[in-house]
């Protein structure tokens, strides 16, 4: 019999299967480059990992404007964006609709902006008429809306976002963190002004890492005097040393190595299948839950390619379920660290992974709803699974 406790202490074990919505499992080829000797962050082997690192992620986000790693976490790099553009008592409307977009408003709150949310129903995306409705009543220093909200896997609409600010003043900000490299993103195209990502989710690699570009139109913003206080997360001083082909402060250069394995395994297997693979993965996932009852949680036409959620069906104890999986077959998975803890279920489908993953995922959860008592089709999950993944 293992207790949790000695099952920690076993810890690594290659039996450990990290199946969260972020930080998702390192590749060995990235833990590989991560262990490789510090050098010089401002001499010549450096510089040239520096720039093509940069360079690599460049059609990940679909742009032609500098891109900033910073040595932060993703919420680091949302507050840097807010910092970057607002000033006290300057307004920001907030789409809404779960964890990340309150932290937005948190963030913004804190930093003396003032904020105006419009609160969708979790799983819900907000209609482009009432945020255009709030565009015409105010002017907003920015519009953000959450690319990819992890806490209840809804895809937000950039590019309907993007129109409604293309002719304002106002600015688009997107998190990007748990989208980007698992999902299509076109900052360019859709009119992104200014889009964070992190290291952690699907880019592979440990958490650590803040990515941040912004548009001709933030820029314009960012470099007029009169925003907030700010020095590390000064923007200003990033373009500089952006511009002499350096980071301002000494990187994370290690993480900087694994970015840069990372991302030729990206574009190694092209960048397009990667797209098409999330989708796949996410799709079987999503059928073989239904096949045991597991409902999800977004709504249908806004579906994330690169985090499950999932309601716990009545009478179950979501807690429970995911104490379980872990228990019985090491297999770590979110629930809801907020009103809906107990209620629902969040999996990642990012990363390096493959339908043998998901098809594993399905079997255990299958598996643990059936010792919690809830009935299920032995089989069912994987069948639905397996042929979802074959409807291209
Ligand atoms: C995971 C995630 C973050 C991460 O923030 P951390 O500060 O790195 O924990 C931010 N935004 C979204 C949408 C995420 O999914």
């Amino acid at each position: 019999m293992t207790s949790p406790a000695s099952a920690a202490m076993a810890f690594p074990a290659d039996t450990y299967r990290l199946r969260l919505p972020g930080p998702i499992a390192v590749p060995e080829r990235v833990r590989a480059a991560i262990a490789r000797p510090i050098v010089s962050h401002r001499g010549l082997e450096f510089r040239a990992i520096w720039s093509r690192t940069i360079d690599k992620l460049r059609p990940l986000l679909g742009t032609a404007q500098p891109i900033h790693p910073l040595a932060t976490s993703g919420t680091g790099v949302m507050e840097a964006a807010l910092l970057n553009i607002v000033a006290p008592g300057e307004r920001l409307l907030i789409v809404n609709n779960g964890q990340w977009g309150e932290r937005f408003a948190t963030i913004g709150r804190a930093l003396g902006a003032a904020i105006d949310t419009i609160d969708v129903p979790w799983g819900e995306t907000a209609d482009p008429d009432v945020i255009e409705g709030h565009l015409n009543r105010h002017d907003y220093r920015a519009l953000i809306v959450v690319h990819n909200e992890s806490s209840t896997g809804v895809m937000g609409d950039l590019a309907t976002a993007g129109r409604l600010v293309r002719e304002r003043p106002t600015l688009l900000v997107t998190d990007t963190v748990s989208g980007l490299a698992g999902m299509d993103f076109q900052m360019d195209a859709w009119g992104v002004d200014v889009a964070v990502a992190g290291s952690q989710k699907a880019l592979m690699c440990p958490p650590g890492l803040g990515i941040i570009a912004a548009s001709e139109k933030a820029w314009d913003v960012i470099r007029r005097d009169d925003r907030l206080p700010r020095f590390f997360f000064d923007l200003r001083r990033a373009r500089d040393s952006y511009d002499k082909g350096e980071s301002t402060f000494t990187p994370a250069i290690s993480l900087i190595y694994g970015l840069d394995a990372s991302l030729d395994m990206i574009h190694e297997e092209g960048q397009a299948n990667v797209l098409a693979r999330h989708a796949r993965l996410a799709r079987g996932m999503k059928a073989g839950a239904a096949a045991i009852g597991l409902e999800n949680f977004a709504k249908a036409d806004a579906q994330s390619n690169t985090v499950a959620c999932f309601h716990v069906p009545e009478g179950i104890d979501g807690t429970r379920l995911i104490r379980r999986l872990y228990e019985k077959h090491r297999t770590v998975i979110a629930g809801a660290r907020n009103r809906l803890q107990g209620k629902m279920i969040r999996i990642g489908t990012m990363g390096a992974i493959a339908e043998g993953d998901i098809l594993t995922d399905l079997m255990h959860i299958e598996d643990v709803l059936a010792e919690l008592g809830h009935s299920v089709e032995k089989g069912a999950a994987i069948v639905a699974a397996t042929r979802a993944f074959r409807c291209d």
